[in-house]
């Protein structure tokens, strides 16, 4: 287990009755053009590996964008 995470070690996030797509992103929204948040509770297909890869392809595109 990572000493500098000692509870965030093998899990996924849990989305409560209620989630909605509004709440999803605010949890995607970036700050500034520097700050940039994946991982798989930031995307639809949230608790999954699938989630987890779609939402680095999504950051890389806002990346992209903020260099523009
Ligand atoms: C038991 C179990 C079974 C699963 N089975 C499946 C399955 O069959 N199919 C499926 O699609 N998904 C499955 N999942 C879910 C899948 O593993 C996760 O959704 C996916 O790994 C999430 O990827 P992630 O990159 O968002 O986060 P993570 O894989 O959790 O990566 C986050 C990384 O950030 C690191 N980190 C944390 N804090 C810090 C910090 N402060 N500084 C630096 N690094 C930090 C962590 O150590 C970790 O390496 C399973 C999960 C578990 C726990």
């Amino acid at each position: 287990m990572p000493s500098f995470a000692p509870f965030l070690f093998l899990y996924y996030s849990y989305r409560k009755p209620g989630f909605t797509e509004g709440d999803l992103k605010v949890i995607q929204n970036p700050i500034g053009k520097q700050i940039f948040f994946a991982g798989e509770h930031t995307s639809p297909y949230g608790a999954s590996v699938h989630g987890a890869c779609e939402s680095g392809l999504r950051v890389a595109q806002e990346i992209i964008q903020a260099l523009d």
